[in-house]
């Protein structure tokens, strides 16, 4: 490794231009990675870095290895760990921040965005309270494979840069190894770093907050009589289509804490996250999901509930006059539901492969995922084989994947008959690139995460390979699309923290 040399300077790989660490001091903590023992590169992801313009033959080196491993801090980096506060499953945190994460510093992209690269599980921080700042391997494996297919199947999410095992040992349910994960994101600001300065009625660092992040994600906003309200209707408009995004894709967060919602509207934190297998809208994962607040059906009301919080932060700014403030809020709160319906209707009509679907088409859809709910069919694979039926007129596949074929059987004959009133060739290709073969079933992420914890990280490799084309039939990997048998379901998933 170059080190104390000159020509480390004209090796950086990452050229740093840092927004965050220049507002002020309340807004984080500085604090320098801690080093690992024995860091090994897992996954480096050479076209993330392209896109963000970094030259990828400068990061696969021995130097990068110690920058995405903590165990270097690169020219120009200012790591830091952004203060926020969060409801927790309904309760306030005041106190909560970045416990496990540091943010090394942002980059500008090829295309003149603006990103942060943070390492997950890179040594305690002001934030870490009891924890101990560090990350297993398995969630680090977990996030890299998910949050990569998240961005394969379209949806906004952050991105994996790097996953590296530490050579450490954290203690977590027993003693597993360690690992350290570089995420790439928009920004790490969430609904929760308005509520820290909310909470603390800091007022002045509230709207310089707010007039960073017009700044950064909502540009269009600073045109507007109020930029605050524009703010407020943006961050709503942006995960009201995010999450009815995760409902088309069977995507079950898992952890959707007011901490864990971006105000960019990128997915963030993949912790006990799943998808569905059958379909059930009253579905949980998590194992501290007790009550069933983050079901798979509660997205949409829970993303409600959330940004309800967000815009009581703005309520200072929102108006010098508290009356007109709240009116303005209710006023921007009140479009969500319509905002989200629309998006879900639109996204899920879409999936029987109809374009611009009416309140019929979006009745034959809740009838389909009654006779699924029902039928105890795989949610994925219902409506991947959807066009086959309509191409072959045979509806033994999907008639297959139901316990009750008889009401799939009737509904598969109404449906096709709507669609013969569109266009055959259109209706297929928009199916097609609507419904995915492959997403990271919940089996096959738990054996590429026992297979890695055992220091294989080729079912890691083949399973985020797979997922890179998540709309293509691969027919070598066709077992990749299956349910899981009965042994293989998984009934449980965990934070990891
Ligand atoms: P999460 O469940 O990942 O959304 O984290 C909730 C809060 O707990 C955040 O403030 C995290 O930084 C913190 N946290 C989670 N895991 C750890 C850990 N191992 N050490 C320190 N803080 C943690
Ligand atoms: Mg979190």
């Amino acid at each position: 490794m170059a080190t104390g040399n000159a020509t480390t300077d004209t090796l950086m790989p990452f050229l740093f231009d840092n927004s965050y660490s220049r507002l002020p001091d309340a807004f984080f903590s500085l604090i320098k990675p801690t080093p690992v023992s024995a860091p090994v590169m897992i996954r480096l992801n050479h076209e993330l870095a392209t896109e963000l313009g970094i030259d990828i033959a400068r990061l696969d080196s021995p130097e990068g290895l110690a920058i995405l491993s903590g165990n270097h801090r690169p020219e120009g980096s200012e790591p830091l760990a952004m203060a926020y506060s969060g409801h927790q499953f309904g309760g306030f945190s005041s106190h909560l921040g970045d416990g496990r994460a540091i943010l090394l510093g942002e980059v500008i992209g090829k295309e003149g965005i603006r990103y942060d690269i943070q390492l997950k599980g890179s040594g305690p921080t002001p934030f870490s309270r009891r924890g101990d700042g560090r990350s297993a391997l398995g969630p680090v494996l977990r996030e890299f494979i998910v949050s990569e297919a998240m961005a394969a199947l379209g949806v906004p999410t952050t991105r994996a840069l790097a996953a590296v095992a530490s050579g450490d040992k954290v203690v977590r349910d027993g003693i597993e190894p360690g690992g350290v994960f570089t995420r790439v994101a928009n920004s790490h600001i969430r609904i929760g770093t308005f509520q820290w300065f909310a909470a603390r009625e800091d007022y002045d660092n509230l709207k310089i907050l707010a007039d960073y992040v017009v700044d950064r994600h909502y540009p269009d906003a600073q045109k507007e009589e109020n930029p605050y309200r524009a703010l407020l209707d943006g961050v709503i408009g942006r995960q009201a289509n995010l999450i009815a995004h995760w409902m088309q894709l069977g995507f079950i967060h898992g952890v959707m804490n007011t901490d864990n919602m971006t105000v960019s509207g990128e997915t963030i934190d993949y912790g006990p996250c799943a998808f569905l297998d059958n379909y059930e809208a009253a579905k949980t994962f998590s194992s501290i999901d007790q009550q069933g607040r983050y079901a798979f059906g509660n997205q949409g009301p829970i993303g409600h509930w959330n940004l309800t919080r967000f815009a009581e932060t703005l309520l200072p700014l929102l108006d010098n006059n508290p009356k007109r403030s709240i009116a303005a809020a209710e006023a921007a709160l009140g479009h969500f539901p319509g905002l989200y319906q629309n998006a879900l209707q639109k996204r899920f009509t879409a999936k029987i492969g109809i374009e611009s679907g009416d309140t019929s088409d979006w009745s034959m859809v809740e009838k389909l995922l009654a006779a699924m709910a029902d039928g105890e069919a795989d949610f994925t694979q219902v409506f991947r084989h959807l066009p086959e039926s309509l191409e072959s007129g045979n509806d033994h596949v999907v008639a297959g994947l139901f316990n009750q074929p008889e009401t799939i059987v009737a509904w598969l004959s109404t449906w096709r008959a709507r669609l013969h009133q569109l266009d055959r060739n259109q209706a297929l290709a928009l199916m097609r690139r609507t419904n995915p073969v492959f997403i990271p079933r919940n089996h096959r992420i738990e054996e590429a995460i026992q297979a890695g914890n055992s220091g294989d990280f080729t079912l890691f490799r083949q399973l985020h390979q797979i997922l890179q084309n998540p709309f293509t039939e691969q027919a070598e990997f066709t077992e990749y699309e299956a349910t899981p048998t009965p042994a293989e379901v998984v009934r449980k998933t965990f934070c990891g923290t």
